[in-house]
């Protein structure tokens, strides 16, 4: 059996060289916050555990008082880490492990006696495992399955440092060399501890995977799907929908390439992402948001009927040429045309329904632009234009064009249910 300063010497080299690789890791990774306050953590506990190991090399009061306080203080980090993981803010109780053994020093015969302060200790460290353990029982992040293995871990430790507790009051050791539960203790919190490491390094593999995966499915420019996103999403949302009917609007926006020729591309973009912004905003739950082209854009929405699907492309049509673009000479507004294709969900076939909302969209295009044109069986039929509107309050001009849609709609509903 190696002796007690070889093995706090090791653990200290060992959690050093964690605590540099997780530091390294946030550095290459400046949002994960995680690993800098993980790396911090080891950082404070091990070279805490290290001063601890040189007792009678250095003063007792650097080697008790303020070894144990740091390495104490590893557990306030470990808990920020692990609360910054679930992407929540950290808490003052992360600081009671520390504390508790900081006040507990004040008490002369708790100060003076080994196994007192060992009891402490424990105290200390068993709530900064009890802390750790709630933080990962109320967590969002990973399965569950994972957050519940993290809980029963540090639970464990929990009930080891309490063991330890018992046992050095009832036995009383008066060096670490006689406190052979202690050593025993050690290894199992060092067994424990790389357990709940190479978890957390799963989770947030897991993690960085998502995220990659996200990447994947994502168009940098607006945020929206990419067509390969689209594509997936259009699946999920065919198997989940609780309606009857998918519609799928197909959005191209009017004379673009002269708003880059005239205003710049950065213009261009700027539009682009407003646009997905708006449709963002407006569209259902669960919709499914793509940018499917350079200046063209998607939807596929669960609806019950094909008024449903007009209705939100006339909506997204006026709330879009609302706005208004800053440019180096007047500011502009741009417009967009939609072609609008539905079918019954246990029919429905996504290159088919794009297909015919494209030849929608023609005929919108055709037609003068800024409308919203329907593929009804094997016509098209377009939504009437609206006229000039007066000049209103904000609210009343909300809830009137809501109205003037619908009337526009019912005028061709008819034709819809062909
Ligand atoms: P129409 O009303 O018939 O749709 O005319 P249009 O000018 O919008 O159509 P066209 O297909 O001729 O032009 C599309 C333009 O979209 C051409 C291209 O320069 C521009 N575009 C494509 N991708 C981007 C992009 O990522 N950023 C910017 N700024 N422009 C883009
Ligand atoms: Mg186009
Ligand atoms: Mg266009």
């Amino acid at each position: 059996m190696i002796d007690v300063k070889t093995a706090f010497f090791l653990w200290v080299i060992q959690a050093n060289t964690l605590a540099i690789l997780l530091i390294a890791i946030w550095l290459h990774a400046r949002d994960q916050k995680h690993f800098l306050w993980f790396g911090i953590g080891f950082l404070f506990h091990a070279n805490g555990l290290g001063m601890v190991g040189m007792r009678g090399q250095i003063p007792d009061f650097i080697s008790i008082q303020v070894a144990n306080t740091l390495s104490l203080v590893g557990f306030s980090f470990w808990a920020k880490g692990l609360a910054a993981l679930d992407r929540r803010p950290g808490s003052l109780f992360f600081l009671l492990p520390p504390l508790l053994w900081i006040v507990g020093n004040f008490v002369p015969s708790i100060r003076e006696d080994f196994a007192f302060r060992v009891s402490l200790y424990n105290a200390g460290a068993s709530l900064g495992f009890a802390i750790l353990a709630v933080i990962a029982s109320r967590a969002r992040f990973s399965t569950s399955r994972d957050r519940t293995l993290l809980t029963l871990l540090w639970g464990m430790q929990v009930i080891a440092g309490i063991g330890h507790i018992v046992v050095v009051l009832h036995l009383r050791p008066t060096s670490f060399a006689d406190d052979f539960f202690g050593m025993w203790m050690g290894t199992f919190v060092v067994i424990c501890f790389i357990t709940s490491a190479v978890i957390l390094a799963k989770i947030t593999m897991d993690r960085s995977e998502e995220q990659l995966q996200a990447l994947v499915r994502t168009d940098p420019l607006t945020g929206a799907l990419n067509r390969r996103g689209f594509s997936e999403a259009y699946q999920r949302l065919a198997e989940t929908s609780p309606l009857d009917m998918l519609g799928v609007l197909v959005f191209d926006l009017d004379h673009f390439k002269q708003i880059n020729d005239r205003y710049g591309h950065t213009t261009g973009d700027r539009v682009l992402q407003e646009f997905a912004k708006v449709c963002r905003s407006l569209l259902p739950q669960r919709a499914v948001f793509a940018r499917t082209g350079g200046e063209e854009f998607a939807a596929i929405l669960a609806i019950s009927e094909p008024r449903d699907a007009a209705l939100f492309a006339e909506t997204v049509r006026l709330a879009f040429a609302d706005r208004s673009f800053p440019t180096s000479e007047a500011p502009i507004s741009v417009t967009t045309s939609v072609g609008i294709s539905v079918s019954p969900l246990h029919t429905a076939n996504l290159d088919h329904l794009l297909s015919e909302a494209d030849l929608a969209l023609y005929t919108a295009k055709a037609q003068g632009r800024n409308r919203t044109s329907v593929r009804a069986g094997n016509r098209t039929v377009t939504v009437p234009p609206s006229r000039e509107e007066s000049p209103l309050e904000e609210v009343d001009r909300q809830a009137d064009r809501h109205v003037a849609i619908l009337n526009r709609i019912s005028a061709v509903a008819h034709k819809l249910n062909d």
